[in-house]
């Protein structure tokens, strides 16, 4: 299969330790009696950039806000950075902070400047000085690229800067782990590569990773795993070479065969 990104991937950067960033153990959810995410198992270490992959509905959306508390999971455990996800909103705000997530829809907010996007919860949240939080996100906007639009509105910025704002945004909070919902469903297909350009920057820079996408050219350059979900079950979870080139079950070839 070809791959469509014309960036250099430098595997022998992206290393994978052996701490553990996320555990996830037999964790279900409902959404009122609608059972949801069904016995979900999954490790993730550190550095690890992980592809989640599957139909629509299936509960990919659903999994990756359970890991930052957006949901609550109903049974089964998540442990996230070595706290577990519980009642205990103390744990939950650290836990926040350690997570960044970037969305389909970017959520920038449209009447703040994309410098006041990105020091608003450094300097309200975290409490860091204004200064600071300043030098932060403009360091942040220049690795997007973007540093010039610092004192524009979001709405004078086209998509895919928009959601390297969101990107920026997130880094400035220093998190630890990033889950990107798929980033770059929303966008122009002329503006995709910039997305995922600077989404493999910070892959190199072994940042632990886990991205709802249907990008898989991306899987493969950069994902050490690809989990197939459906029906709310992890189905099937390989290296991308195997899992684009070896499905083992029926449910990921019928995938594969519609998106590829
Ligand atoms: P995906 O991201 O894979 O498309 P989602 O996690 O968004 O899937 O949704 C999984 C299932 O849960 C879908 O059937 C969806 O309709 C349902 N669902 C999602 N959010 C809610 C909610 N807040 N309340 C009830 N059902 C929901
Ligand atoms: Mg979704």
């Amino acid at each position: 299969m070809e791959l469509n990104l014309e960036t250099e991937i430098d595997r022998s950067r992206m290393r994978v330790s052996e701490q553990v960033a996320i555990r996830i153990e037999d964790m279900n959810k409902w959404y009122g009696t609608f059972h949801v995410l069904r016995d979900i198992n999954l490790t993730v270490r550190r550095g690890e950039r992980i592809v989640i992959a599957g139909p629509s509905g299936s509960g990919k959306s659903t999994m990756i806000r359970c890991i930052n508390r957006l949901e609550e999971h109903q049974a089964g455990k998540i442990v996230v950075d070595g706290i577990e996800l519980s009642s205990d909103l103390k744990n939950i705000d650290k836990v926040r902070s350690e997570v960044g997530m970037v969305f389909q829809h970017f959520n920038l907010f449209p009447h703040l400047t994309i410098l006041e996007n990105c020091t608003l919860a450094p300097i309200w949240v975290r409490e860091i000085p204004r200064r600071e939080a300043i030098e932060t996100a403009m360091h942040f906007l220049e690795k997007v690229k973007i540093p010039e639009q610092a004192n524009k509105y979001p709405g004078q910025l086209s998509g895919g800067q928009q959601q390297r704002v969101a990107i920026a945004r997130s880094l400035c909070m220093k998190p630890r782990i990033m889950l990107f919902d798929e980033p770059t469903s929303a966008l122009d297909p002329e503006m995709i590569k910039e997305v995922l350009d600077t989404m493999i920057e910070l892959a190199e820079e072994g940042m632990t990773m886990l991205c709802v996408t249907h990008e898989m050219g991306f899987a493969q350059a950069v994902a050490n795993r690809v989990i197939f979900m459906d029906q709310g079950q992890i189905v099937e979870e390989n290296n991308p070479h195997d899992f684009f080139n070896n499905p083992q079950s029926e449910r990921t070839r019928l995938f594969l065969s519609q998106i590829l």
